[in-house]
């Protein structure tokens, strides 16, 4: 079979710090081989060569918290009722593309509109549209009169393009059966408020039980679940139901942390979401709210520096589709991190990349023999300057499954059998 090869490379390989000079083979949807002289193979003819000349090859990223069905969203009605779901499909469509030419290769849903996600990792598995790979996200999970079960009753709209809303521990179960039976892979739940919804972050209105029957009946089908949770009990309750997946954990103290740390849940901060609402709302918002949302978004970045140093799982992941920070500058997580949590580079990349392989039934997320071929080459090295992986310009190469998605270079060598 005819093979890629990368020479030359500055390679990330999603866990090491930087190896210059490297060569990474692909062959099929795989790595079949990644390092330096003596340890990789040598082309034949038959193979196509790139000489990357120094530039950096690292895997595709991950965005853990993709909501492909938000768009221009001011408030939580208008996920629901300002678009119809055809119109929402289609605008799902352009912004998984959008996502994986912005040189992210993986998605997970964290709450999809209308059950959008599911037919688009369809669409996206059977090759009707390019995307990432996505782990569908079906309707949110909330309680009566919880963080999204907005609309007022006497509307009689309901909310049930959003969410289902359930009460009591037979009515999660249930709610979890049917969104797997219409074809989700992880559900999200709002397990409190806070994190830019005005409902309070300390109160919890969900219980241990509720939370307990959703992530049962979840994993007795192999599913995930996920989770809205932004106080400390709250996110106690969640570890000790299992979750799988945190949402913000703005709160997480020593304790959440080691459990975390122990049942190697993953967290996605989704801290430039706090950082850009606040930014956006300040001159909106009450003196009151505005200071209790900078002490949060404080606490966040202590949270984060504190779980990082401690192997959280933390992965990137962030609410793009506001009208305020609208999709397309994905990568702009990354070097938020690096600017307002004192994050290296190098974690950040971590999180992009490795730490989230796991969700993804560790076939990517770093670049080593038998990976997936889920790669990118950037002109330029963002362990130096995180800033160029926001460059769509300098994407030299996305690569998914072996397959290009984009790519700028010229080989060097192009296969004989190709010629
Ligand atoms: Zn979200």
């Amino acid at each position: 079979m005819e093979r890629t090869f990368f020479t030359a490379a500055n390679l990330i390989d999603g866990i090491n710090p930087p190896q210059p000079n490297s060569t990474v083979v692909v062959e099929g949807d795989r790595i079949a081989a990644a390092g330096r002289d003596g340890s990789v193979p040598k082309p034949t003819p038959r193979d196509t060569v790139f000489d990357l000349g120094g530039r950096s090859l690292m895997p595709g990223m991950n965005q853990c918290h993709f909501h492909a069905g938000y768009i221009n969203i001011n408030s939580i009605m208008d996920i629901e009722l300002k678009y119809p779901p055809t119109y929402l499909a289609l605008a799902a469509a352009k912004n998984a593309e959008l996502l994986l030419r912005s040189g992210f290769t993986g998605a997970v849903g964290a709450g999809s509109p209308h059950n959008v996600d599911v037919a688009l990792r369809d669409a996206i598995g059977e090759g009707l549209i390019q995307g990432p790979r996505l782990i569908a996200c079906g309707h949110d999970i909330v309680t009566s009169g919880g963080p999204i079960d907005v609309n007022p009753d006497y509307w009689k709209l309901g909310i049930e393009g959003l969410c289902r809303v359930c009460d009591g521990p037979d009515e999660f179960r249930k709610a979890i059966r049917q969104e797997i039976k219409q074809g989700a892979d992880i559900i999200k739940m709002y397990v409190t408020g806070g994190h830019g919804f005005e409902f309070k972050a300390d109160e919890v209105p969900m219980t241990f039980e509720e939370i307990q029957a959703a992530t049962q009946a979840a994993h007795e089908r192999n599913r995930l679940v996920r989770g809205h949770v932004v106080s400390r009990p709250a996110i106690l309750d969640c570890l000790r139901a299992r979750m799988d997946l945190i949402d913000h954990a703005d709160a997480m103290d020593d304790e959440c942390i080691d459990l975390m740390v122990k049942q190697g849940t993953y967290v996605t901060p989704s801290l430039y979401f706090s950082w850009k609402t606040m930014d956006f709302m300040r001159k909106r918002m009450s003196a009151e709210r505005l200071a209790q949302e900078e002490r949060w978004l404080e606490q966040g970045y202590r949270s984060v520096e504190k779980a990082n140093k401690a192997g959280v799982k933390l992965i990137i992941g962030d609410d793009f589709g506001t009208s305020w920070m609208p999709h397309g500058d994905y990568a702009v997580e990354l070097e938020f991190y690096v600017k307002y949590a004192g994050t290296s580079p190098l974690d950040v990349i971590r999180w992009a990349t490795h730490n989230s392989a796991g969700l993804f039934g560790d076939q990517g997320g770093s670049i080593a023999a038998g990976k997936l071929a889920d790669l990118l080459v950037i002109d330029g090295d963002p362990v130096r300057d995180i800033s160029v992986l926001r460059d769509r310009s300098r994407l030299d190469v996305i690569m998914k499954g072996g397959q290009f998605v984009e790519s700028r270079l010229t080989p060097t060598q192009a296969s004989a059998q190709a010629a």
